[in-house]
Parts: C-alpha cells; sequence; structure tokens
C-alpha cells in the first residue's frame, strides 16, 4: 500500500506505514546499537528516512538526546551558517467557508469581524510592513471562492510588488491559501510568488476530517496531494507544515517527513520549508480543548530532528511563539521567523481594538521588527532580508543544489549582509544600528573568497552612498 512515488495521498502518507513506524520506533527506542547507527548516518548531512527519524524521535536517553541536540546545532551552522530570514504574514482576508474547528475563521464564527483588505487599503500595509523595513511577506487568506478569488490574490500580490516607497520594496510575496487547481497555482507562478505554504494541519486523515467537518478543506486527498498540483503549475518551491497539537506528535512527525521523501522521489526536489506552528488561543478557540498539545522539550526535541531528517530544508518558526521557545528554536534548526506580526486583517495599519478582532491567533512574541533585530544581533546571528535566490531563479534543485554544495559563506552570507546594511541605514534605532555595522565588520572576515569579500565591501559602500538592492 505504501509507496512514496503514489500521486495518491492514502499511499504516500499510509497510514499503515506510519503505524509500522511508530511500532518500529518503540521497539528500538532503547536498542543502542540501531540508535547509534542512525545517528552515524545522520552525521554524514544527508538527511534521514521517516523510520530512522522516528526512531531518534522516541528514544529519551539524555546521553543521545544530548549528541542530537549537538548534530542538530553543527548541521544548522554547516549549511545554514548564522543568518537568520525574517519575513512577515500579510492577512488580506478572513473570510472564509470552511469549519475547521482549531481556527477562529471557520464558517460559523459570527463573532469575529470579517475583512477583507481593498487594494489601497493593501498598500497602506504594504507601507507600514515596508517602514519596518520587511522585504519578504506571507499573504494569508481564509477560503472563500466568492470574497477571496483567485483573481483578488493575484491582484494583490501585483499591488503589493509595484508599491515604491522611499527606499522600501517588498521583494519575495510567499503565499499561504488554501489547496487550488494546477490551473490557480500556475497563475500564482507567473504572477512571481516565492514559495507555495500550506500547512497539512494533520496528516492522519480521520483526525483530519473531524478537525475539517465542512467546506472543501474536508476532503483529505485534496488538500494532502496540493504541493504535487503547485508543482506540475511550476511552483518549485512549497513549504509544508503541521499543526501540532491536534494529533499525536510522533504521528505527525512521520508523516511530514513522508510527505518531504514523497516530493523528493516524484519531483527530484523535497520541500523549500517546513513550518512548526502550535495551536493557540484564538476568539473563540482555547487550545485546551486539544488532547495533543506538546511542551516546549517536545517542540525542540521535533525541530532538532527535523533539522537533522532534512538538512537542506529551511525551518520558520512565527510569533506563535515567545522569545524564550524561539531563542532556543534558533539554535537547534530554525532558519526563518516574522518579526514584528500582526495576524488581523489590516493589523499593521491600525492595531485592532478588543471587542474589533479579526486575529487569527494570539501573537506571543509582541516585539518590534527592530527589537527582533537587536536581539538577533545580540545573540550572534545575522538577520537576513534576502530574497536573491529567488530572484536570481535559484529555486527548487538550483537552491537546493546551493545548499548542498555548502557555497552559503560565498552567497548567502554577503547577500545577508547587504540587505541588513539597508535595513540599518533606512530603518534601525541607533542601538541596532551600532550592534549591525559591527556585525558586519566582523562578518565579513569570514567570507572565504576573497574577490567576493572586496565585492561585498564595495556594495556596503554603495549602500552607504545611497544605492540600493545588490545582490550575489
Ligand atoms: N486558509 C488557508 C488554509 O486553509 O490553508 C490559509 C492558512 S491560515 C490563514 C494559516 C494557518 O494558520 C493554518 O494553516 C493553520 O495551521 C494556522 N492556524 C489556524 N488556526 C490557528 C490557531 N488557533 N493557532 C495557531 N495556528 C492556527
Amino acid at each position: 500500500m505504501y509507496n512514496a512515488k503514489s500521486m495518491k495521498a492514502e499511499e504516500f502518507i499510509s497510514d499503515e506505514e506510519i503505524k509500522a513506524t511508530l511500532a518500529y520506533a518503540d521497539a528500538n527506542k532503547d536498542n543502542f546499537e540501531v540508535i547509534d547507527q542512525i545517528i552515524a548516518k545522520a552525521k554524514l548531512g544527508k538527511g534521514l528516512t521517516h523510520r530512522e527519524a522516528s526512531v531518534l524521535l522516541a528514544c529519551d536517553n539524555e546521553e543521545k538526546l544530548q549528541e542530537i541536540y549537538d548534530l542538530a546545532k553543527q548541521i544548522k551552522e554547516d549549511y545554514y551558517g548564522n543568518r537568520i530570514v525574517l519575513f512577515a504574514p500579510l492577512y488580506l482576508s478572513n473570510y472564509c467557508i470552511n469549519g475547521c474547528v482549531y481556527c477562529p475563521y471557520h464558517m460559523k464564527n459570527k463573532h469575529i469581524s470579517r475583512k477583507k483588505l481593498t487594494q489601497d487599503e493593501i498598500r497602506r500595509e504594504v507601507i507600514a510592513l515596508q517602514d519596518m523595513g520587511h522585504k519578504r511577506l506571507a499573504i494569508e487568506l481564509g477560503e472563500d471562492p466568492v470574497n477571496n478569488p483567485i483573481e483578488y490574490v493575484l491582484e494583490s500580490i501585483k499591488t503589493i510588488y509595484d508599491i515604491k516607497h522611499k527606499n522600501g520594496a517588498i521583494r519575495r510575496v510567499n503565499v499561504n491559501i488554501a489547496a487550488t487547481t494546477v490551473e490557480n497555482y500556475k497563475k500564482l507562478h507567473d504572477a512571481g510568488i516565492g514559495t507555495y505554504i500550506l500547512f497539512q494541519e494533520t496528516y492522519n486523515k480521520e483526525s483530519y476530517e473531524q478537525l475539517h467537518p465542512t467546506g472543501p478543506k474536508h476532503d483529505y486527498a485534496y488538500h494532502t496531494e496540493a504541493m504535487d498540483r503547485a508543482m506540475e503549475g511550476g511552483i518549485d518551491d512549497v513549504g509544508l507544515g503541521v499543526l501540532f497539537g491536534l494529533e499525536m506528535y510522533r504521528y505527525e512527525f512521520a508523516g511530514i517527513l513522508m510527505h518531504a521523501e514523497h516530493l523528493e522521489a516524484v519531483h527530484g526536489v523535497g520541500p523549500h520549508t517546513i513550518s512548526v506552528p502550535r495551536v493557540k488561543r484564538a476568539d473563540d478557540i482555547d487550545p485546551e480543548a486539544f488532547d495533543n498539545g506538546i511542551s516546549d522539550d517536545i517542540f525542540e526535541k521535533i525541530i532538532a530532528l527535523l533539522r537533522v531528517a532534512v538538512p537542506y530544508t529551511g525551518m520558520i518558526i512565527s510569533t506563535r511563539e515567545g522569545k524564550a521557545v524561539r531563542e532556543k528554536a534558533l539554535e537547534l534548526g530554525i532558519s526563518q521567523i516574522s518579526g514584528g506580526s500582526r495576524t488581523s486583517v489590516g493589523g499593521y495599519v491600525e492595531p485592532e481594538p478588543e471587542e474589533d478582532n479579526s486575529a487569527q491567533f494570539d501573537v506571543s512574541d509582541q516585539r518590534t521588527l527592530d527589537e527582533v533585530l537587536n536581539w538577533l544581533i545580540k545573540l550572534d546571528y545575522v538577520p537576513s532580508f534576502c530574497t536573491a535566490c529567488y530572484r536570481e531563479g535559484r529555486t527548487g534543485d538550483r537552491f537546493m543544489s546551493l545548499c548542498k554544495s555548502k557555497q552559503i559563506l560565498n552567497c548567502c552570507h554577503p547577500n545577508a549582509l547587504l540587505t541588513l546594511k539597508e535595513y540599518l541605514e533606512d530603518y534601525a534605532s541607533d542601538d541596532t544600528r551600532a550592534a549591525g555595522l559591527a556585525m558586519i565588520e566582523r562578518e565579513l572576515e569570514r567570507i572565504p573568497n576573497d574577490k567576493v569579500r572586496d565585492v561585498a565591501k564595495a556594495r556596503l559602500a554603495d549602500i552607504s552612498n545611497g544605492k540600493r538592492d545588490f545582490r550575489f
């Protein structure tokens, strides 16, 4: 039944295979011979299968866990260096016809205020985001073919890319909308989107159907096969995720790795990113109502093991998590974070009063983007607003080969420094600017190639003189 190359959801995410994987993991969780073999394989930096990674997830031996955490840190350092990419979500509309029981946008919620931004309102939101310093957005919409048709999404993307305000620009728009048709994915591709993001929520079909009792999202196969349609439509970079808390985390962990294996087997390229959201309190949603909430410790273990299992895949954490959890997650494998986020429709221009709440979930990390940057710099992470790969056509397997050849220090690292410099010139507080400039001086010396370092220095000087948007 299980077949990674099948195009049928129930075959590439086979329930039988997940259950067999969990049984195998339980049987071997104290088998140190097997565990050591898996860790030795992981140390080669080429990833692990869902079965191997699931054994490590089941293992609770302190010593082995420490070895896994150290390895996760090492792999992160080797493949991503100390850069952290920043983005912000932009909620365009919370009209929705689905019945997702964990999401306050569900159709039966008559209490939440429904909003859909006009193109003028989008312009104002984007200018507010540009004035914070953002260059990369993820647009978010509920599913509603009447209120949020694909034409609205496409028009909004065009509006966002067209806004030129001071030195600001949005250079990459990622899109998080409900599963759709190949034809619509082609349109999104033609509109120049970055990553198409769609969270699976849960890989367990039975739970999935209960958690999505009504609306188009109820169809498990259509949702699970969406990434294949997106790739058929020409989108190279897709972002996976599960909403932790809905189902047993070990099931989800095996499921998401099987999904990654499926994409690799069929399209020759795995997911560009994996997100790790946890269910949060929201308008009429109480996270306690779900039985599968995970502790911070388990959450960190999942992040470390994903880092080890899929070393080439970027990992995203949002402001659903607070500062302390994010700090730990950065160490263990996260490569992208959001900052200064608002999850309400129109929230960047006007924070909403309590009684007029359109937010999707409560934000735990409430710091401004500048505060987040300041924190990153002081933790010795280089904040990056880089969007070069996708604009240079380095998507899909071309991006992966850059990552696999570990050319990041000669390419992504200088690009990160250039975009950080733009931020420091245009948007930073005095303290962040001082810390950031000192960081750039230090980090320049880490560029291995002399020529690249010289060009980077020249471009940094150009940025001081008012020029913008350089990239390697
Ligand atoms: N409506 C689209 C869809 O169905 O995929 C767009 C996604 S929605 C705006 C973004 C994601 O937020 C969802 O996929 C879900 O995982 C997450 N989400 C929904 N309710 C949440 C909650 N209460 N806490 C945390 N995340 C939530």
